[in-house]
Parts: C-alpha cells; structure tokens; sequence
C-alpha cells in the first residue's frame, strides 16, 4: 500500500492520509482540511477589503509570524532528525504562508 505522509500546510502536522483541498490545492491533516477551517484562499471575498484599523491586528500578524518561525523550527528539526528533509515540501510549504500576504 503505498502511504504519502504530508505536512498539514496549515498546522505542520505530518499526516499519513493527507486531504487535497480543491480550492487552493494544498495538503492538509483531518482537522484541517474544510476551508474554513485553514482560512482557505478559496472562500476569502474576492474584493480585497481595506483592513479595519483594529487594535491588535499588528499583534495577530506578529503572532502568525511567531507560530509560523515554530513551527518551521519544529519541522526543521523534526525532518532533521529523522533524516527526511524534503526540500520541495518545504518550499511549498513557506510559498503558501507567503501566498497568505500577498
Ligand atoms: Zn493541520
Ligand atoms: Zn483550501
């Protein structure tokens, strides 16, 4: 049986049986894989809204930063000492957090 085991490209979690989102073609694990529930680019409006100045929005960005760095530590160290880095995954990976800001 042939197994390909993915990082969730929302938490990072590696997942065995990874689900393919059909709106923005990444891989996700099983608690993330509904649109909602990894801020899918395929359910955000269309018409890119001028971000309320709420307080706070500096910070949450700050904070998604702060768990991306973790995260990509974890996984850095994770693949590191399994010896599994895969360099493609990783790409992808940092292009879809990227692809969040742009
Ligand atoms: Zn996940
Ligand atoms: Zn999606």
């Amino acid at each position: 049986m042939e197994e390909s085991v993915r990082n969730c490209s929302y938490c990072g979690a590696q997942t065995v049986t990874p689900y393919r989102c059909s709106g923005c073609g990444s891989y996700f694990c099983r608690q993330h894989r509904l649109p909602e529930q990894h801020d899918c680019v395929a359910i955000r409006k269309p018409t890119r809204e001028k971000p309320s100045p709420r307080r706070g929005g500096l910070a949450r960005l700050l904070a998604k930063v702060a768990v991306f760095l973790v995260a990509l530590g974890a996984a850095l160290y994770l693949l590191d000492m399994f010896g599994v880095v895969d360099l493609q995954d990783l790409v992808e990976y940092i292009q879809g957090f990227v692809a969040e800001f742009t």
